[in-house]
């Protein structure tokens, strides 16, 4: 069953919805370091000890790191970026995008890679754009089937093309690390837009150059 199905509720625009609330105050820096000392207190340990004494300072530049997501616009690049396509319509395709994002359930890491793709229509925009898209919204506190939907809208919303595709496979630290203890398995979600959706023969294109195609373990997962 197409992992993306539980996203299709989700319309293209609602993206913007989506978003993280720009509203949201923040704690100053030493609430938050407090609050790591907290979380290492109730792991048991002391965080007064001399090894742990500057663990809640780096903890939060991590986090300015691991959360960049939440400061970046990946609609940005919308007005800035396109350049004519010249008369090109095939496929551009963009994959073994790395990115590291944490799940909103347990703020553990998630690895992995996402593939993009899409058919242009008019324009065709930088690919290290699509990266940034796809790290903006990395970035964040996700679940990775909202992170896929989210790359793909806001790229079919940005470069209105005939089609955009979107694979992600991630592998999730807190079912690696705790739970059931599946440190092998990875997760594989997509979002196909427009003829990727409708054109199993554009599909099947675009699953060929990352490597998906009809003969991989992934089969019919993409019928
Ligand atoms: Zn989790």
């Amino acid at each position: 069953m197409h992992a993306s199905l539980m996203m299709n509720g989700l319309a293209v625009g609602q993206v913007l919805e989506t978003r993280p609330a720009r509203h949201v105050i923040r704690p100053s820096r030493a609430e938050a370091e407090m609050a790591v000392r907290t979380l290492i207190r109730w792991a048991g340990d002391n965080p007064d000890r001399e090894g742990l004494i500057d663990t809640p300072a780096r903890v939060c530049r991590a986090y300015e790191q691991w959360f960049a997501g939440y400061d970046a616009d990946p609609t940005e690049f919308r007005q800035r970026t396109f350049e004519e396509a010249a008369g090109y319509d095939e496929m551009v395709v963009l994959r073994n995008i790395r990115f590291v994002s944490h799940c909103e359930h347990h703020m553990a890491p998630i690895h992995g890679r996402a593939h993009v793709g899409y058919l242009p229509r008019n324009r065709v925009v930088g690919i290290s754009k699509i990266a940034r898209v796809v790290d903006a919204f990395s970035k964040r506190l996700q679940i990775q089937e909202k992170m896929t939907a989210e790359i793909a809208n806001t790229l079919d919303a940005d470069l209105q093309p005939y089609g955009v595709a979107v694979v992600v496979e991630g592998a999730h630290g807190c079912m690696a690390s705790r739970g059931v203890h599946q440190s092998q398995a990875t997760m594989v979600t997509s979002r196909m837009l427009g003829q990727f959706r409708d054109q199993p023969q554009t599909r099947h294109e675009f699953l060929s150059a990352i490597g998906l195609g009809r003969a991989s373990e992934c089969g019919n997962l993409f019928p």
